[in-house]
């Protein structure tokens, strides 16, 4: 049953976790603007009058200000926005990592969040106030051997996550960061962990709950964050990750 009808954009919404948040805030009547690299496919039938999707590169300033300019023309405003399109680069050590790479990710995961925010701030303020979530990740949060520029990437984000959480905190604007560990989806495939059995026994490994997160349930608490969370929930990391961290 529909309990909101709040206006969010939602990046990397082709796929994983950005693919079940869009399909998470709609169930709850959330109207949700789909955004990805590539155009994400169209939302189940029941859906359909409530996702929109759209086709944007994050790192493309002037793509990510269409993006906002096209989320309030659809809606008539923006209440929420999720910047969680992201890479994760090469795996390699500092010494073999390509110089290019490691911009890229910047470019993607830091510069893309920074531009969601410069152009969706002013619209929320608009609103009248708003929810920001930031997808950073447990790697936010401690060091990674071979995965130089995505945790540089990630300790980025909760550091803009945190600074414009100051900024707004006056405007009714809640702005955190979205802690995932290990999460089933294709970005697991960059790790290179493909078959099912690998993929199970390196959770088996990694995780004191022996299995990884399903996309489903870190959709679960973004749609909360953007939609229900208390206001006083601002500036901070959101951890999940079956106890990883703890
Ligand atoms: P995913 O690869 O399934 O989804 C990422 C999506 O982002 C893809 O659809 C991709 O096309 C899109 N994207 C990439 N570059 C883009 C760009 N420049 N512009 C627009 N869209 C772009 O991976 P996922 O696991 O769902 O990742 C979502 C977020 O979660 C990422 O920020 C990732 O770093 C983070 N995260 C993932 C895990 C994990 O274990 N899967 C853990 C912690 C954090």
């Amino acid at each position: 049953m529909a309990t909101d009808t709040k206006a969010i954009v939602v990046t990397g919404a082709a796929s994983g976790i950005g693919a079940a948040t869009v399909e998470e805030l709609a169930r709850k009547g959330a109207r949700v603007l789909a955004v990805d690299l590539r155009l994400p496919p169209d939302p189940p039938p029941e859906l359909a009058d409530r996702v929109v999707p759209y086709q944007a590169d994050v790192s493309d300033p002037q793509a990510v200000e269409g993006m906002v300019a096209a989320a309030v023309e659809q809606f008539g405003t923006l209440d929420g926005i999720f910047n969680n399109a992201g890479i994760l680069g090469a795996i390699a050590a500092i010494p073999e990592y390509p110089e290019a790479v490691f911009d890229e990710v910047l470019r993607v995961n830091v510069c893309g969040v920074f531009y969601g925010m410069k152009f969706a701030i002013p619209e929320l303020r608009r609103a009248g106030g708003g929810a920001i979530v930031n997808t950073a990740s447990i790697a936010a949060l401690g060091g990674g051997a071979e995965a130089s520029a995505y945790v540089a990437s990630k300790h980025a984000v909760l550091g803009l996550t945190r600074s414009a959480a100051l900024e707004v905190a006056k405007d009714g604007i809640a702005v955190n960061a979205l802690c995932p560990g290990e999460t089933d989806t294709r970005m697991q495939e960059d790790v290179g962990v493909l078959t099912p059995e690998a993929r199970a026994e390196a959770a088996e490994r990694s995780s004191p709950m022996g299995r990884w997160a399903e996309a489903e349930e870190v959709a679960r608490l973004t749609a909360w964050l953007l939609l229900e969370a208390p206001a006083f929930v601002t500036g901070t990391p959101l951890i999940i990750d079956g106890g990883t961290t703890a």
